[in-house]
């Protein structure tokens, strides 16, 4: 999945996911979790993740490399937020070398800014379990808790306006250039960020095939 942050990917990743039933890989949750863990590299991504910058390229390589590496990835995965420099696309094409695997789709969702910035100081999100909502066009049923947990919806440190306009800024500097190297692989799939939810299956599937 290919897209600035707040257009959607992560909620069509999992759409795909129900549809073809396999996996997400969203590196952006494994390092939250990690930080909320404390573990060593956990503790050194979330430094970078609220102030909006990439984490190192080693950090996200060895935390994609491990996650590659179990069974249920056999079958087919998405990729969420990752890869996200060209680091990392060619640390990608080594890892999916080395387990004969292959990307089929990239799907790349489209947004104007305006829009992403609206869409993320609004979006709530579960600590627990990564369940997303925005408190217009998809709020809970219940106060501020998670639908699914009944955890407490937070707001991200870096879903705050500054840090909103920072990560777009790494997107178009870091990350939006791996579109040229998709389209020369002729696999990227444009796909609208603003596409109605309850369209995104059929849209999805007659892409994907
Ligand atoms: P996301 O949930 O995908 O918006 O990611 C949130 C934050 O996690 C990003 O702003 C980065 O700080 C970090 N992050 C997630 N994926 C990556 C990646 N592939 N490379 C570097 N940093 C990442």
């Amino acid at each position: 999945m290919l897209g600035p942050p707040g257009s959607g990917k992560g909620t069509q990743a999992h759409i795909i996911s129900e549809l073809y039933g396999v996996p997400v890989v969203t590196t952006g949750d494994m390092l939250r979790d990690a930080a909320a863990r404390g573990t060593e590299h956990g503790l050194t991504a979330k430094g970078y993740m609220d102030r909006g910058e990439l984490v190192p390229d080693e950090i996200v390589n060895a935390v994609v490399r491990e996650r590659l590496s179990r069974p249920d990835v056999e079958k087919g995965f998405i990729l969420d937020g990752f890869p996200r420099s060209k680091a990392q696309a060619e640390a990608l094409d080594r890892i999916l070398e080395e387990r004969r695997l292959r990307l089929d789709h990239v799907v790349h969702v489209t947004l104007g800014d305006e829009e992403i910035v609206g869409r993320l100081s609004k979006r709530r999100s579960c600590p627990r379990c990564g369940a997303v909502y925005h408190l217009e066009s998809k709020p809970p049923r219940r106060g501020l808790a998670c639908d699914e947990c009944g955890a407490r919806l937070v707001q991200r440190d870096d879903d705050k306006p500054e840090v909103i306009r920072h990560r777009l800024e790494v997107y178009r500097e870091k990350t939006r250039p791996l579109l040229d190297r998709y389209a020369r692989m002729r696999i990227i799939r444009e796909v609208p960020g603003d596409t109605p939810l309850e369209d995104l299956p059929g849209l999805l599937r007659s892409i994907l095939g």
